[in-house]
């Protein structure tokens, strides 16, 4: 009975994991690898991820929960400069070799993370050049977002980067509400929560979103798509070509033969 159990709860994990694009990208061995050295944990609203220059004990890969990764300047405010969702992991500065950042992370939208040891990930890193490949294209699309999101703060109007901050939340979460605060979204977009609150009212008005209790709900995504800068276009065609290359991997071979049975990894 309790063998029937830990079976139950290994299918359960081993779907999970799939949630997750870059570890969906992984081999089936790989992932036993995450599999067996991690553990299922769950971000509440607001809870520390990483702090500034704190060793990082572990790596996380949200499965259905957002994480943001925000700079805090000398007098205390705050602008997101990344998102994470389950098209990524936190484990950027692990990839690039450092064992602490610059960058605070906290989380935006509860919900559920594979964890796994610091420490068990760099060995991946180190033992599996697929494990690299994988972690590594999920890097460049992370530079890319930063690089599109710098250029976004500091061009585009409030009311354009609310759209496509709602938006890209939205793809993360899967979902079409999501806890909200004007208090929030001014710190996340770095502006006014007078202009945010504009902002705001002006997609409300236009029937887009439903804001209320602190609760934010996606009423007409072709409505913010059309009022969001070309950022969330661009940020958008990154989310989707992880998320896509897991789709891909997973369809069945059109020919079992045995040359075709082992498709080539992209
Ligand atoms: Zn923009």
């Amino acid at each position: 009975m309790a063998k029937k159990r830990s079976q139950e709860r290994d299918r359960e994990s081993a779907s999970l994991l799939l949630e997750n694009a870059i570890l969906a990208l992984l081999s089936e061995r790989e992932r036993s690898a995450v599999r067996a050295g991690g553990q299922l944990v769950e971000f509440q609203l607001r809870q520390s991820v990483y702090q500034p220059e704190v060793p990082i004990d572990a790596a996380y890969f949200p499965i259905d929960c957002v994480l943001s990764v925000v700079n805090r300047m000398e007098d205390g405010s705050l602008i997101e400069v990344g998102t994470i969702g389950r098209e990524g992991t936190t484990a950027i500065p692990l990839i690039m070799g450092a064992n602490t950042t610059a960058n605070e992370s906290f989380c935006q939208v509860e919900g559920r993370a594979w964890k796994i040891p610091a420490k068990t990930f760099v060995a991946l890193l180190e033992d599996s050049r697929d494990f690299r490949v994988a972690m590594n294209r999920y890097l460049q699309a992370y530079v890319n977002m930063l690089g599109q999101m710098a250029a976004c703060n500091g061009l585009h109007s409030v009311l354009e980067r609310c759209a496509r901050w709602l938006l890209m939340t939205q793809d993360r979460v899967d979902r079409s509400d999501f806890p909200m605060t004007h208090e929030f979204l001014a710190a996340m977009l770095g502006s006014r929560r007078s202009g945010v609150t504009v902002g705001a009212a002006t997609l409300q008005g236009a029937g887009y979103i439903r804001y209320a209790h602190g609760k934010i709900a996606i009423l007409n995504r072709g409505g913010l798509e059309a009022t969001a800068c070309e950022c969330y276009r661009v940020a958008q065609d990154q989310f989707n070509s992880l998320v896509q290359l897991r789709v891909t991997q997973e369809r069945p071979p059109i020919d079992p033969s045995p040359m075709s049975a082992a498709p080539e990894r992209v």
